[in-house]
């Protein structure tokens, strides 16, 4: 055992040495008559023990306690020594401030002396031990043992922390929430130890882009927070994010396979967007929703609107999930003209969600919602029943004639299945109807996902009379060589074409091209969108078959249609009739 004795008085020093006369127990004694001095020794050697007198010249004993006890690298026990005799207050405070014991100068005797120190040793060990385990245990507390991150638990003790110090500071703070897209596809196929590869290697570059002092943390699964500090963490939270995607999309290589992963941000910043951690982490969660809804690989700011927004999709979904929705779904009718004599030629169904408290939805409003739950099969299948049995109904007190087509929309998803080409026949068959009645409206984006497919579907749906319609035309990504090859029957040209005609030349000489083009591979054309009579009078002239449009009618309830079919004047819109 080496030991530092520290101790102004040298007749104490000497004292000290003269009962220590085991030399089993204390190989050397170094020392010191100032507390400077000691902890100049202490700094550059080592000692298992320092025994230390309480009272010395140049510094109190607490503060050179504290000292030795706070030493980074070196750590010895130390035994207090003291003249006085009435000490029960500053014994307590000095084993409270890491002494070991405290031993009074008249007592001291060889047994005495060496017990102390003996135990003062054990003592001593046994607490850094403690320390140690303490430690360890901190570490793994606040720790991800995968990546090697901070973990959830750290992440909110931090977050707590930093915003009260952005409090006092004035200063703002980032939080980054941040999720792996598609990740469940990495660990089904290519199993749970590469997905915790990629894990730690995303953990890896999240700390080669973040700034000196911003916390990365695991919050857990695919999911990843960072901490920004500073005066402008609202801008550098957002330059960032943007780094991050960056970073990210470059490939990964596991086990010599590259992968390629996006991920999904959402920015929530004190003190504009949260006040509070746990509004913070709330809200970044809320617009990292959003960067996924929006197709994932990005990054939103929290904003109220998007609050808004979010807020009302996820109560159209509960809404939606309620099994009322079927019976709110109406079914309405916009006319479809004939373009040369101006008369209703047929219609399309159109849905309407009769909400019981916020009125009638339009489509645009709830479709896309409908569809990702998956209740638009079934939603267009009862569509179109019903349609086709208020066609029948139409036709059964002669307010249409055979001539008139019905256009029904049908989603995507339908398309894909087996059986609905002889679902559709039956449909027609049991409302008494011929197939040349109903138009089945598709968009071409549809097409050109599956064209052998859909083709083939679309054909034996046209194989019972039923036409085909290609929807939005001039919207998707099919360009005019596929038309040739579509198996339709009807063109509908998207509202888009007609919506600058007739002020913007290039797009009357458009809409010209694609009407020509189309009837010259012996398609019928509908232009969809007509507002005006002058746009009407252009599609007129072009070629078009039949127009579709708010000039002559917006789609109606089936009472309003039945009224608007008795009262349809074609002379009231001031065009040319052509026949
Ligand atoms: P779409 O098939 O292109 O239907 C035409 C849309 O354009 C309708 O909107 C119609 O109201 C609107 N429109 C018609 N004429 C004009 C006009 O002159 N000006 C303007 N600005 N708009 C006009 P709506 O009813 O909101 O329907 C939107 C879309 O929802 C439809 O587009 C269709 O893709 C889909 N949809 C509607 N009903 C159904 C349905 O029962 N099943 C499926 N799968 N989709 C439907
Ligand atoms: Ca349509
Ligand atoms: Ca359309």
């Amino acid at each position: 055992m080496r030991l530092l004795l520290v101790d102004d008085d040298e007749l104490d020093r000497m004292a000290v040495v003269r009962v220590l006369h085991n030399p089993n127990l204390v190989k050397d004694i170094v020392h010191a008559s100032t507390a400077v001095s000691a902890l100049k020794l202490y700094d550059e050697s080592t000692f298992d023990i320092v025994l230390l007198d309480y009272l010395l010249p140049d510094m109190e004993c607490l503060d050179v306690l504290s000292q030795l006890t706070q030493h980074t690298e070196k750590h010895a026990a130390v035994v207090i020594l003291t003249g006085m005799e009435d000490n029960a207050v500053i014994e307590r405070t000095c084993i409270v401030a890491g002494a070991q014991d405290f031993l009074l100068k008249k007592e001291l005797s060889e047994r005495h002396l060496t017990k102390a120190l003996v135990h003062a040793q054990a003592r001593h060990e046994l607490n850094n031990q403690l320390l140690e385990t303490h430690k360890r245990l901190k570490y793994l507390a606040e720790n991800d043992p995968m990546t090697g991150l901070s973990n959830r638990y750290y992440f909110e003790e931090h977050l707590h922390g930093s915003i009260q110090r952005a409090q006092r500071f004035n200063i703002q703070l980032g939080l980054i929430y941040l999720d792996i897209d598609n990740f469940k596809l990495v660990n089904d196929s290519k199993g749970h130890d590469s997905g915790d590869q990629l894990l730690q290697k995303i953990a890896q570059r999240l700390l080669e882009v973040v700034r000196e002092g911003d916390v990365v943390c695991r919050l857990g699964g695919d999911e990843f927070a960072i901490i920004v500090h500073g005066l402008d963490a609202e801008t550098s939270s957002g330059i960032l994010a943007q780094r991050i995607i960056e970073n990210l999309r470059l490939p990964i290589t596991i086990n010599n396979t590259e992968h390629f992963v996006t991920c999904s941000i959402g920015i929530a910043t004190y003190p504009r967007c949260a006040m509070t951690a746990e509004d913070m982490l709330k809200n970044a969660d809320l617009a990292m929703y959003q960067v996924k809804r929006e197709g994932r690989d990005g990054f939103h700011f929290f904003t109220g609107a998007l609050k808004e927004q979010v807020l009302h999709r996820i109560m159209l979904e509960d809404e939606l999930r309620s099994q009322r929705l079927q019976s709110q779904i109406v079914q309405h009718y916009q006319p479809i003209i004939n373009a040369k004599n101006l008369q209703v030629c047929g219609a399309e169904m159109l849905m309407r969600w009769d909400h019981p408290t916020r009125g009638l939805l339009l489509p645009g409003e709830f479709i896309g919602v409908v569809e990702e739950l998956g209740f638009l099969d079934a939603i267009d299948t009862k569509n179109r029943q019903l349609a086709c049995n208020q066609l029948a109904l139409w036709r059964s007190i002669g307010l249409v004639d055979d001539q008139f087509v019905l256009g029904v929309n049908v989603s995507e998803s339908l398309l894909r299945q087996e059986n609905v080409p002889n679902e559709i026949q039956k449909d027609m068959a049991a409302a008494g109807l011929p197939g040349e009645c109903l138009s089945i409206e598709v968009t071409e984006s549809v097409l050109v996902s599956d064209f052998e497919k859909t083709s083939a579907f679309l054909n034996r749906i046209k194989a019972f009379g039923v036409k085909v319609a290609i929807d939005d035309f001039g919207t998707g990504y099919s360009s005019m060589a596929y038309l040739k090859w579509l198996p339709a029957t009807i063109l509908k040209v998207d509202r888009s074409f007609v919506q600058n005609v007739p002020e913007s030349q290039a797009d009357c000489r458009v809409l010209k091209a694609i009407i020509i083009m189309a009837k010259s591979l012996g398609l019928e054309v509908i232009v969809e969108g007509v507002e005006t009579a002058e746009q009407a009078r252009l599609c007129q002239e072009y070629g078009a078959d039949m127009l579709q449009g708010f000039l002559f009618s917006q789609s109606l309830s089936p009472h309003d249609f039945a009224k608007f079919l008795k009262a349809h004047n074609p002379e009231t819109y001031k065009l040319n009739t052509l026949e």
